[in-house]
């Protein structure tokens, strides 16, 4: 407990001490983020839900159908809304006209900027802001905002990873205004911009960015739902869009923690940490009550993310101790793509606010649970609904079941491109450690549904209709549960009833790439069905029952192995996977590769998705980033290493030696055993630290793979080396000579 008062709340690191020296400890970032918790109190006045209800924020900042349906003329709402609903050309002659209602909305509320914001490959949200203002060469200024303004920006794109799309002398990039996500206000204390979702493109037109494969991608899988829906009588033509409900998890730790480590601010994750004596053995932080300052954060955090529109719907503590989660309701995938980007500004802006860094990470903290962020996806349209739910008439059943086995066909086909899709540095931590479902992609579909599939696997042709049981003509299926059985947490891709859950996603990543994935696969094999049913039926709708039991059957003994009911974490799961062939790519190094497997290369390009040339760019820059993540984390380790941990160590190492020798001088004997451990262990963190110094000096290559995978055989295995010595060094030196906030400190003060 601090002997004195600290009232520091914000970064603490250098700013208190309990040494001599002005070093600052573990212990002095203890006493101050201590204080953070106790004294706490609201910033602001606090937030009253009565005068403002809930219903009245939401979407107060966005600029929505039913702003444009108040402030646009008829003709121009409904062209716009034909755009966003059906997937209708924009007519580029509305843009003036939206421009300048958008304008005088965003300046009534406040706006006195816009900017375009788009999603480069970093993965991140980038944006350049433009004032409204322009002189009017009167010595006074106008507001303007056109409809080309709005429509097209031009970045300089050049410091944005292109993989080898655009070189630098050829920066041109354009964002291009994306209609079917709105525009929305952002604000600051001192002033409120208006937004625009854009996509990104080069001056060839090659997607420079995560927004325009998603909303290829989203049409290609219409164009082929359509097909199939056709099949089935449906010709209404309402777009089939899939949708996304990303349930995002993170963790929290007190600011004052997160500045005094250089691993945590630098690379999001810590290097070093021994297990605390507590960890998450008791289950006692799942669903237990939130802490009040976390409460605080997250009620103001769902409030900015409910005006900008973004339907939040579930909060919870998560497994590990400081883990929450935070869910959405679904929307459509591009629509819900932007919100979770946006969502992840907000959180770590508001965490910020209460004094705590918002930590977005697969795997923060060794030993404890890592971080998801679980994509629950399906298609469907507003006449039809939710295409994978099953339904209660035999006829939705059978669409479903095609729906449903197109899936089952295309995550078995094109698993590598799945497991590729969640590949990074940082997710390698979390996949196949046990507490996030394995790298072996495989569908978990319950009991019930299985058993409906395993018949039709044996039922063979329509005409060996026995009577009573399931095993063919889907005709006679009898209504599917809606809970299609238990819930199984160690799968990477789960049936829960309705949807898939793609739950291999990395709370660090965008959603984009999964989304992406799954649309392109998921289309070709709706493609694959409609032109093998269009085939067999030639266009009769009474040969469909048995062109489709066929198809049906083909599928489940074709791609049926991918299936898998049991236990994703057991070492007989992966021999079992072994044997039925399917990869288990267990690192990203590992996975990246299959971004240029041929038959991912003919798909992507076949739907229009991505070019092979602008596939080998994100090949290219997933690589990098790879690479580059683990060369950052390996000098981190090393600076750490050298300058704080083994400081401290020959400090406390100096301090038992000096005990000893004076203890002899008065003929007292000592126990040397801490002594000697101490030493042992500084030897050790010496030469771990020195083997890792030598690799980072090495002369890298330019093949990426290559670079890839030395980081994967050598250099990580060379930090853990490091990280090994200093965990049992933290476990031994005194603990106000630590130097870094401890595990115990970061997890539990809160
Ligand atoms: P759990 O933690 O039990 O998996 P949550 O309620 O935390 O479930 O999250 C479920 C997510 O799935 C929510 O974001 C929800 O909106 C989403 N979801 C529900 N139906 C669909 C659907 N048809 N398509 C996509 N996402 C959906
Ligand atoms: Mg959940």
């Amino acid at each position: 407990m601090p002997k004195t008062a600290v009232t520091t709340t914000t970064n603490g690191a250098g700013s208190t001490s309990s040494r001599p020296g002005g070093a600052s400890t573990g212990s002095s970032v203890r006493m101050a983020a201590i204080a953070a918790v106790t004294n706490y109190r609201a910033s602001g006045p606090p937030m009253n839900f009565i005068d403002t209800p809930a219903k009245d924020l939401f979407s107060a900042n966005v600029f929505s159908k039913a702003v444009m349906k108040e402030r646009l003329p008829k003709p121009v709402y409904k062209s716009l809304i034909q755009t966003i609903e059906a997937g209708a050309h924009l007519d580029p002659d509305i843009g003036d006209i939206v421009a300048s209602a958008m304008k005088d909305w965003a300046i009534e509320k406040g706006a006195t900027h816009y900017a375009h914001v788009f999603y480069p490959l970093t993965g991140l949200t980038a944006e350049k802001h433009d004032s409204f203002l322009v002189p009017d060469g009167q010595g006074s200024a106008v507001a303007e905002f056109s409809g080309s303004q709005l429509s097209q920006g031009e970045p300089d794109g050049s410091s944005f990873p292109s993989g080898g799309i655009r070189a630098t002398f050829e920066a041109r990039g354009y964002t291009i205004w994306d209609v079917t996500s709105p525009a929305y206000l952002l604000e600051n204390a001192n002033g409120t911009t208006l937004c625009i979702p854009t996509a990104f493109v080069s001056w060839t037109g090659e997607a420079l960015d995560k927004k325009t494969p998603v909303l290829r991608s989203t049409q290609a899988l219409n164009k082929q739902a359509q097909r199939v829906l056709k099949l089935f009588g449906d010709t209404d033509g309402a777009m089939v869009s899939s949708t996304a409900g990303p349930e995002q998890e993170y963790f929290l730790i007190d600011r004052n923690f997160y500045f005094a480590r250089p691993d945590l601010f630098t690379a999001g994750r810590t290097l070093f940490g021994a297990p605390p004596p507590k960890g998450q053995e008791f289950d006692d932080h799942y669903f237990g009550a939130i802490p009040d300052r976390v409460l605080a954060f997250m009620l103001e955090a769902e409030r900015e993310l409910s005006k900008l529109g973004i339907p939040i719907k579930t909060r919870h503590n998560e497994v590990a101790p400081g883990q929450y989660e935070i869910a959405p309701t679904f929307e459509s995938a591009n629509l819900a793509t932007d919100h979770q980007q946006l969502m992840m500004t907000v959180l770590s802006k508001v965490a910020a606010k209460y004094g705590m860094a918002w930590l977005s990470h697969e795997k923060p903290f060794s030993g404890v649970n890592g971080s998801g962020k679980h994509v629950n996806w399906s298609m469907g349209s507003a006449t039809h609904g939710n295409l994978l739910d099953p339904g209660d008439t035999p006829h939705s059943n059978a669409q479903f079941l095609l729906f449903c086995a197109a899936v089952i066909r295309a995550v078995h086909k094109y698993q590598g491109l799945l497991r590729a899709v969640v590949a990074s540095a940082g997710n390698d931590h979390r996949l196949g450690a046990n507490e996030a479902p394995p790298a072996i992609i495989s569908i978990f579909l319950g009991d019930q549904l299985t058993d409906v599939f395993e018949q039709i696997k044996g039922g063979g042709a329509s005409s060996s209709i026995a009577k009573g049981t399931l095993s063919v003509g889907v005709d006679v299926l009898p209504p599917l549960p809606k809970d299609a059985g238990d819930r199984n947490r160690t799968s990477p891709f789960a049936f829960t009833g309705n949807r898939f859950e793609f739950r291999a996603v990395g709370s660090n990543q965008s959603i984009a790439g999964p989304l992406v994935a799954m649309n392109t696969i998921v289309a070709e094999s709706l493609d694959y069905c409609a032109t093998r049913l269009e085939k067999a039926t030639g266009g009769k709708a009474s040969k469909l029952n048995e062109a489709l039991q066929e198809l049906l059957t083909e599928i489940m003994n074709e791609h049926g192995s991918i299936i898998f009911n049991g236990d994703g974490y057991s070492e007989e799961w992966h021999k079992e996977a072994e044997k039925r062939g399917l990869l288990n790519l267990k690192t990203a190094a590992d996975a990246l590769p299959y971004l240029q497997d041929k038959e991912v290369e003919a798909l992507l390009d076949k739907y229009n998705v991505l070019s092979p040339r602008e596939l080998a760019s994100r090949h290219e820059i997933y690589l990098e980033q790879y690479v580059k993540t683990i060369e950052v984390e390996a000098r981190l380790t090393r600076e750490i290493a050298q300058t704080m941990i083994f400081p401290a160590a020959v400090r406390y190492q100096n301090e038992l030696a000096s005990t000893c020798a004076n203890l002899k001088l008065v003929g007292i004997e000592f126990d040397t055993k801490t002594l000697d451990q101490v030493t042992s262990l500084v030897k050790s963190l010496q030469d771990s630290t020195a083997a890792l110094t030598k690799l980072l000096a090495r002369e890298g290559s330019h093949d990426l793979e290559k670079e890839a995978n030395h980081c994967r055989d050598k250099v990580l295995p060379a930090m853990l080396k490091v990280r090994a010595a200093a965990d049992q060094l933290e476990d031994v030196v005194a603990d106000d000579m630590w130097p870094l906030p401890t595990y115990q400190e970061m997890l539990f003060i809160k």
